[in-house]
């Protein structure tokens, strides 16, 4: 069983530093010096690669000091403490930064961790995954592929049908009833 996980682990692993790369070479590309012009310029460029680029200062304005230290400092809130590791509502989890839906509540599940935790993500090019050795672990960081939020962790022991455990903090989720929805998916419904 040991040997299935580590195999898995290593699989993520590749995959996520595989689909890191593009990302960070974009970066470079995007953000040579951070000085405040190129700032703004990236700022008013920000839809032209389908990525939302925002300065820190338009970050804190926009979010909660727990939402900012989790999202943009990839912090983590305190276990039992977020609006949703206990929340059964119907719909859909959105990027608090960006809104770009992220997760199904059809695939949350109750992983008594005291964070939301889902087996999937509700396509896979929302998230990038990237490897994350801080804390003296290894683990596989998940944010928002749209706005490089920090989101939380995925797991190999998560249940079926992935096996997976997407382990995500509550400050950077956003809600939206099935109900409400009224973006992208009404056509054709
Ligand atoms: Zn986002």
């Amino acid at each position: 069983m040991k040997v299935i996980l580590l195999g898995l682990c290593l699989t993520i692993g590749c995959t996520a530093l595989a689909c890191q790369q593009q990302p960070d070479q974009e970066r470079m590309q995007d953000q040579p010096q951070m000085g405040t012009a190129s700032l703004q310029a990236a700022t008013a460029d920000s839809a032209r690669d389908g990525r939302l680029h925002k300065t820190e200062e338009e970050w804190r304005a926009q979010l909660t000091e727990m939402q900012y230290y989790v999202t943009r400092q990839a912090g983590t809130e305190r276990a039992f403490t977020g609006a949703y590791w206990d929340h059964k509502e119907d719909g859909v989890y959105n990027c608090v930064c960006c809104g770009q839906h992220l997760f199904d509540s059809k695939t949350k599940f109750k992983s008594g961790t005291g964070w939301p935790s889902f087996y999937e993500a509700v396509t896979a090019p929302a998230i990038t995954e990237k490897a994350d050795n801080s804390h003296f672990m290894l683990r596989i960081e998940v944010l928002c592929s749209r706005c490089d939020a920090h989101l939380g962790h995925v797991f190999p022991d998560g249940p079926e049908p992935t096996g997976l455990r997407y382990c995500i903090n509550s400050a950077s989720l956003d809600f939206e009833a099935r109900g409400e929805m009224q973006s992208d998916h009404k056509e054709g419904g």
